[in-house]
C-alpha cells in the first residue's frame, strides 16, 4: 500500500498535465480557417519575424496577440518567439537590448516601439522532491515546450505572418472557439508554480467573456494565499494591467470572490469587509464605485496614470485617518498610514510621494473661489507635475458623488489653458534628465 502510494506520489509530481502536448504533432490553421488579415499585423513585429526566418531560425508572433486577434481584439504590442538565443538576436537588430533576470529576453526598438522577443523556454523539469514554486525558468526548449510552458491554451498559439499559419499544439484554437479558458496542465501545479497565473486567469475570463473550467476556478480560492510568495514587482504590473483593461470592477469582483484580494491587498480588503464573514455587494462598496468610473473613462479612451490607480485603490486606507486627524500636515498622516500597503507592493518612493500630494490636493479643488480665474496660487498648482493626475482623481470623484461640476469645468479649463506651458515644463525636465545620463555614460 504504501509502495502504491509512493508511486502515485511520483507519477503525481512529474506528471503536471503538460506533456501530453508534446507527444502529439501540431494543428496546423491556414488562412482560411483563421481569417487573421496581414493588416493587422504590425510591420515591425513581421519584419523582426522575417529576418529571423530569412537567418534561418524558426520565429513566430506568440501569446496575448494572437489571442486578441482571433477574438476580433485590436492587439496592443505583439510578443515575438523564436529559437534563436538572446545574443544573436542582438547582433541581428540596430536597437535591441537584452533584459530580465528571470528569463533573458531581448526587447527590439522602432521608434517607440518595443517588441519582447523571448527565446523558446522548456517546461519545468523537476526532481520529485523539488518545491512545485518556479523560482528561475532558464532553460532554452524546443517549440512545441515553448507552447505547452504557457499559461492558458488560448495564450499559447504561434502565429507564422510569412505562411498566414496558425500553429497550435495545445487546442488552443479550439478553445478561442469553444470561448473556453483552459490552464495548460493541472490547475492545482500550474498555480502553485506560478500564482500570478491566478490573477490572470481571472483577468482573462472577464476581458475576453469566456467560461472558465469550474474546477479550476474554485481551485484559485483554495490556493489564493499562495500568492503572497510572487514578487511585488510583478503583482503590481498584473493589478496595473486589469485597472487598464476597462473592465477592472468586474476583475476586482472576481478578486474579491476568490480571496486574492484579501491576500494580494490585505489593508485594502480589510478596509472593505472590516468583519471579514460577510462580503456585501463590490459593486456598491467605495473601492467598486471608483472603479466603475474609472472603467468608463477608459473606455472613452482616457489615458490615466499608474500614481491615480493607486489613488484608487488606496484611497480608503488614509480617508478617514486624515479627515478625523488634528495634525496639520495631511500629507504627513497620509504618508503614515500608506506604509504598509506601499511596502508590500515596493511601489517606488516617488509613486508613493506622488500618491500623497495627489490625494491632499483634492481638498484644494473645491477650496478655490471660482471667479477668480487667475492667480499665483492657481499658476503654482497647474505647474506641479501631479496636477493632471490630481484633477484625474478630482474628476472620478465628481462622477461618483455626481455634484462639484462646476468646480470640475472651472479646473479642466484651466488645465486645457496651461496644457502648452505644462508640456514645455516636462519636456525641458527629460531633456535635462537625458542630457545628464548621457553626460555620466561618456564620464564611465
Ligand atoms: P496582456 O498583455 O493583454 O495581459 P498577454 O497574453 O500578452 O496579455 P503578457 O503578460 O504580455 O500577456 O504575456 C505574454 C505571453 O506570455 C502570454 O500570452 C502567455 O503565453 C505567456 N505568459 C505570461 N505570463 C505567464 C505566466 N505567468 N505563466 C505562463 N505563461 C505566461
Ligand atoms: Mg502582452
Amino acid at each position: 500500500m504504501k509502495i502504491l502510494k509512493f508511486k502515485n506520489f511520483v507519477f503525481f509530481k512529474n506528471d503536471d498535465g503538460r506533456r501530453k502536448y508534446l507527444k502529439q504533432p501540431p494543428k496546423i490553421y491556414k488562412k482560411e480557417t483563421h481569417g487573421i488579415s496581414l493588416e493587422k499585423i504590425d510591420h515591425h513585429a513581421f519584419l523582426i519575424v522575417k529576418k529571423l526566418q530569412d537567418k534561418g531560425f524558426q520565429a513566430y508572433i506568440v501569446g496575448g496577440s494572437v489571442r486578441d486577434l482571433l477574438t476580433g481584439r485590436n492587439p496592443k504590442d505583439f510578443d515575438i518567439v523564436t529559437n534563436a538565443r538572446p545574443h544573436t538576436i542582438k547582433a541581428l537588430f540596430h536597437r535591441a537590448n537584452i533584459i530580465g533576470r528571470r528569463f533573458r529576453i531581448v526587447h527590439i526598438m522602432f521608434g517607440k516601439k518595443i517588441f519582447e522577443t523571448a527565446t523558446f523556454r522548456s517546461i519545468p523539469n523537476r526532481e520529485i522532491d523539488e518545491e512545485l514554486l518556479i523560482t528561475r525558468d532558464n532553460t532554452y526548449g524546443s517549440e512545441s515546450e515553448d507552447s505547452a510552458r504557457r499559461d492558458f491554451t488560448i495564450n499559447a498559439l504561434f502565429y507564422n505572418p510569412v505562411t498566414e499559419e496558425i500553429i497550435d499544439y495545445v487546442n488552443g484554437y479550439r478553445d478561442i472557439k469553444k470561448k473556453l479558458i483552459s490552464i495548460i496542465g493541472r490547475p492545482e501545479v500550474s498555480y502553485c508554480e506560478d500564482p500570478v497565473r491566478m490573477i490572470r486567469a481571472v483577468k482573462y475570463k472577464a476581458i475576453t467573456g469566456f467560461d472558465m473550467e469550474k474546477s479550476a476556478y474554485k481551485e484559485i480560492s483554495k490556493l489564493a494565499k499562495n500568492i503572497t510568495s510572487c514578487s511585488p514587482a510583478r503583482l503590481l504590473e498584473e493589478i496595473f494591467k486589469i485597472m487598464r483593461s476597462g473592465v477592472s470592477l468586474e476583475i476586482f469582483h472576481s478578486l474579491v470572490q476568490t480571496r486574492l484580494l484579501k491576500y494580494m491587498m490585505p489593508e485594502v480588503y480589510k478596509k472593505l469587509y472590516p468583519h471579514s464573514q460577510k462580503i456585501h455587494r463590490f459593486e456598491s462598496s467605495p473601492l467598486g464605485r471608483r472603479l466603475k468610473v474609472m472603467d468608463e473613462l477608459i473606455d472613452r479612451g482616457r489615458k490615466i496614470s499608474n500614481v491615480v490607480f493607486l489613488g484608487i485603490l488606496f484611497y480608503d486606507l488614509v480617508r478617514e485617518e486624515v479627515e478625523n486627524s488634528t495634525h496639520h500636515d495631511k500629507g504627513y498622516i497620509s504618508n503614515i498610514y500608506l506604509t504598509k500597503a506601499s511596502q508590500r507592493l515596493k511601489f517606488s518612493k516617488k509613486a508613493k510621494d506622488q500618491l500623497v500630494k495627489v490625494l491632499i490636493m483634492q481638498s484644494r479643488f473645491l477650496k478655490y473661489n471660482l471667479t477668480k480665474k487667475k492667480s499665483p496660487a492657481i499658476d503654482k498648482l497647474v505647474m506641479r507635475d501631479y496636477f493632471k493626475d490630481g484633477l484625474d482623481f478630482f474628476e472620478i470623484f465628481c462622477r461618483i458623488e455626481k455634484k462639484w461640476s462646476d468646480q470640475l469645468l472651472f479646473w479642466k479649463d484651466i488645465y486645457k489653458n496651461n496644457k502648452n506651458k505644462i508640456f514645455d515644463k516636462r519636456n525641458k525636465r527629460i531633456n535635462i534628465k537625458k542630457l545628464r545620463s548621457t553626460y555620466k555614460k561618456k564620464k564611465s
